[in-house]
Order: C-alpha cells, then structure tokens, then sequence
C-alpha cells in the first residue's frame, strides 16, 4: 500500500496523520509546543522544538499505524503561514526564535504608512502579518545577522522551509537522540525551498511572476541571498533517507494551512469557496487562473501551482471574532455552559427577537477593516433573554460570513454557488442552517472535517502521481436555503443598523 504521511505544523500544535490513498487514516499523533510572549504583543516559536514535536508526530504516527518511515511513499506538509525563521547554514541554529504570524512588532511596513502599497504586486496589505519584514527585523536586531547574511551564512525559511531543510538532511543529530538515523542526516542534501502559497505571504513576491521580487526584498532589507527557492506546490521537494538505507521517501506537496483545506475541500474550480470556522473565520474563493485584486479589503493569494502549470489564484477574507464569540458566551457572560450548548439554547426560540450582535472586540476586519470599530448588543427589550443572544451570536457569524462572500463575489465578479465548511463551529447543524439561510446557497459539510492535513496528504498524493483528485473526505451533509426573501432583507438590514452604531462608538 503507497501510505501517505502529512505533517501539520499549525500555530499551536504539530500533527501527523498516515492516510492511504483513499483517504483511510490508519495512524495519527500530535504534539503542542510553546506560545513564548516575551512583550505585549508579540508572539515566538522554538523552531527547534517545532523541529523536534515535527519528528515526533511522524514517528510516532508511524508507530500508531504499524509502519515504518521507509512504508511511505509520499510525505506532504502543510504549515502556519507566515511565521519566519532565520538559521544558521552551517550549523543549522536558528539565530533567533520564530518570529510567529500573529506578533503585531512590524506592523509599521510600508515607508509612507501606505497599507495598500504593496498590493498590486503581491495581493498583500503592508501590516504585521507578512513573513518578510519579521526576517529583516531579526537580521536587524541579532548582533552581526546583517553582515552575515549578506556573506551567505544564515538562511530564512518560513515553517514549511525550515522543516524540508531539517526532514531532508540539514539537521544536526545527536547520537543519543531516539530517532538517531531515522533522517540520515546529510548537510550537502539539505533543501532550502519554499512552495508557492508560502511565498505569496512573505510581500516579497510578485504574484504573476512567482518570483523574488529585487525591489521589495530591497525596501523591505532582506537580502536575495538568504531566501529559499520557489517551487510549485506539488512535486519534489527533497527526500527523506533513513541512513544507510537506499529507499528514499520524498516530500511532494506543500501547501500554506489556509491553502489546504481549500484543496483539501476539493476547490479545484474556479467559483468554489470554503469557509473555516474556528476562533477566527477564513474564507478563501477560487479564482482560477488570473488574480484579482481586491477593492474591499481583501489578499490575494496563490491557491496551489502543479508543476508547469499556471498557478490557480484565490482571494482571500478573514474574520476575527468567530468561535471566540461563543467562548465569550460561555466564558464572560456564563450564559451557556459549553460551545455545544449554543445549538440547543439558540434552537429553543424561532429568531432573535430583533436582537443583533456586532462583535466588533478588536475592530472589524475584512471587507471593512476598521480597527477602531467597537462592540454593541442592539434591539434589546424587557422580553429578551439568553436563548435570544446566543441566536444573535450565531447570526453574527453568519452575516459576517455573508459581507466577506459578498465582497469576494464584487471583486472576481464570480457568484459563489455552495460554500463547502469545516472547523469547529460546523459542528453546530443549527448554524450550518442558519448560514445556508443567510447566504442563501448551499452549505456543505464533510465527514472528515481534518481538511488542512488532509488537504497536505492530497497535495502529497498528487505530486507522487499516486492519485489524481484530492482524497475523499467521506460523505457529505448539505443544507439549502429555507429562509423567505423578506425576511432574509429584513435580517440583513437590521445588521447594518447595528454595525453603523458600532462603528459611530469608533
Ligand atoms: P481553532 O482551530 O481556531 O482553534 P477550532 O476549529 O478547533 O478552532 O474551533 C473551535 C471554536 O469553535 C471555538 O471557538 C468554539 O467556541 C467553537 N465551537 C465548537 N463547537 C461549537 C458548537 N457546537 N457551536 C458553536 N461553536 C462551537
């Protein structure tokens, strides 16, 4: 059997899943590692430890799945985007910890504060998020990086660089270590490479060329010289060899985590869309072939490129208060008990009763982007009670859903038919309804809802040649719209009444 290993480095654990080319997932593990603040607002990695807990999760996978590394005939990676690293070629130290994508220290990017300068060329805002400043800001604040990386001594990885470049041989390994041969470590195989989706998050590249773009790397200071080199996202990236052993295990696909569970969702077409709903919300839209740049907000990104293939496009729109809308509930107004017991609480009345909730706690982001915007509960009366606010929560999520579709729609000027979810909020069958609703197209839910890794190990398997499509994800539960017009309009206006006053409070 060609198993498949797909390592899924997220932001604050590392997975391994072993799949066949089914889609049967015959041995899964998982390590979480350390969030590090050191100030307000900023947030490391150990890319050691992530090193470390990667290896872990694919041995131990192996173990749970009665296989043994040499078993596999594909590995695929996916990984948190944008989080930067910066090593040591020699001796393969990270000179500093990684700079993770959620630390808001280089927020001040652009030179003439512009957010939207970099955009045409790589889909971009100029804000904290970007991998490429976070590397010029460790070039420029470790003693002596500077000089050393223009001499050609350190090299810069984002997650999924950093693991190719340990996985295939640039590791250093003790001989004590439990896994003492397992990666037949070898410096002068060591790969230094980076897929495309990783890339087009670093505002170093440029979209349509898929190159290192001179002119940014020189505003922005991180030199030419330490950044890896760009492949398609499918194909190979290097190999993993046991020592002493002939058999060689190639890494095959590589996707950034948003990217894979578009793919993993099977977005393969242009006008498809899938949504994420975990503590935040995450929307990507296939656009195809061409990229379309935004006007309300939203990135534009590469979705995946096959080998000598144009790359597939995606716009993408993030929601900061998703799931965490729930936790409030749960958490700071004690109103439900747990985050299942907002499906039942919310089920026992018809609708809100006029209650709306805009959960604007950090500001609103896409497509309005206003950071200044401010919370409100609108529509109370002396009849409201909890089960009114816990709905008013899940409409929340469902209009915000809405405005990041709509604008998509705007900007490729495509129509989103069916919204294809996963994350843990779609375990609620009441929202999933509510959303169908509220969008009013289909809402479509998988089996397997492990679309990120799963999206990986079809990126693995699709590089190997060991099959075509991405991997079935089991059957499917679809919910249409059953809302009337009238009231949808109505549901829609009263959201935007609410959302003006949150933004009159900014
Ligand atoms: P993340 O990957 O961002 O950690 P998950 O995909 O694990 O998020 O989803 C967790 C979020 O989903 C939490 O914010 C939780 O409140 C929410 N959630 C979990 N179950 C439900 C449910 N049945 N109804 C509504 N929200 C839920």
């Amino acid at each position: 059997m060609p198993y498949i290993a797909a390592i899924d480095q997220g932001t604050t654990s590392t997975r391994c899943y072993i799949t066949t080319p089914d889609g049967e997932v015959v041995g899964t593990a998982q390590f979480e590692h350390e969030q590090i603040m050191p100030r307000e607002g900023w947030v490391e990695h150990n890319p050691r430890e992530i090193w470390r807990n990667t290896r872990r999760a694919l041995s131990e996978a192996l173990v749970a799945a009665d296989l043994d590394v040499e078993d596999l005939a594909a590995v695929g990676l996916t990984n948190q985007r944008e989080t930067a690293v910066i090593w040591d070629k020699a001796t393969g130290k990270p000179i500093y910890n990684a700079i993770v994508w959620q630390d808001t220290r280089t927020e001040n990017v652009a030179p003439d504060g512009d957010k939207t300068r970099y955009l045409k060329k790589t889909g971009l805002l100029a804000n904290s998020y970007p991998a490429g400043p976070k590397w010029a800001w460790i070039l420029d604040n470790v003693e002596g990086a500077r000089e050393r990386a223009e001499k050609g001594e350190l090299l810069a990885g984002t997650i999924d660089t950093w693991l190719i470049w340990n996985l295939t041989g640039g590791a250093r390994e003790s001989r004590r270590s439990v896994f003492a041969g397992m990666f037949g470590f070898a410096k002068d195989r060591a790969q230094h490479v980076t897929d495309v989706t990783n890339a087009s998050r670093t505002l170093l590249m440029d979209l349509e060329t898929l190159k290192w773009d001179e002119e940014l790397c020189a505003e922005i200071g991180v030199p030419r010289q330490i950044l890896p080199e760009i492949k398609p996202s499918f194909g190979n990236f290097g190999s993993i060899r046991r020592k002493k052993s002939s058999r060689e295990v190639p890494i095959t696909g590589v996707l950034g985590d948003q990217q894979a569970a578009l793919f993993g969702q099977g977005c393969l077409d242009k006008g498809t869309a899938k949504m994420t709903y975990g503590t935040g919300l995450f929307m990507l839209l296939n656009t195809g072939d061409k990229p379309h740049f935004s006007e309300h907000g939203l990135l534009t990104t590469v979705a995946y490129q096959k080998a000598g293939k144009p790359p597939v496009y995606a716009l993408e729109g993030s929601v900061a208060v998703g799931g965490s809308l729930i936790q409030w509930l749960r958490d700071q107004l004690g109103i439900i008990s747990n985050a299942a017991e907002s499906e039942k609480v919310a089920s026992q009345v018809e609708d809100s009763a006029g209650v709306v909730i805009v959960p604007a706690f950090s500001g609103l982001f896409a497509p309005r982007w206003r950071p200044d915007a401010r919370g409100v509960i609108t529509g109370i009366t002396r009849y409201t009670d909890r089960r009114h606010i816990v709905r008013a929560a899940l409409d929340a999520t469902c209009l915000q859903t809405l405005e990041v579709g709509r604008a998509m729609e705007a900007d490729a000027q495509i129509s989103i038919d069916a919204l294809r979810v996963d994350g843990g909020m779609t375990a609620n069958s009441l929202l999933m309804q509510m959303q169908a609703d509220v969008l009013e197209s289909t809402v479509v839910r998988p089996d397997n809802m492990e679309t990120t890794v799963m999206g990986a190990a079809s990126a693995a398997g699709i590089g190997a040649g060991l099959v075509d499509e991405p991997l079935s994800l089991g059957q499917e539960k679809t919910w249409e719209n059953t809302m009337a017009g009238p009231d949808r309009d109505r549901l829609i206006a009263r959201w935007e009444e609410a959302v003006a006053r949150s933004l009159d409070l900014a």
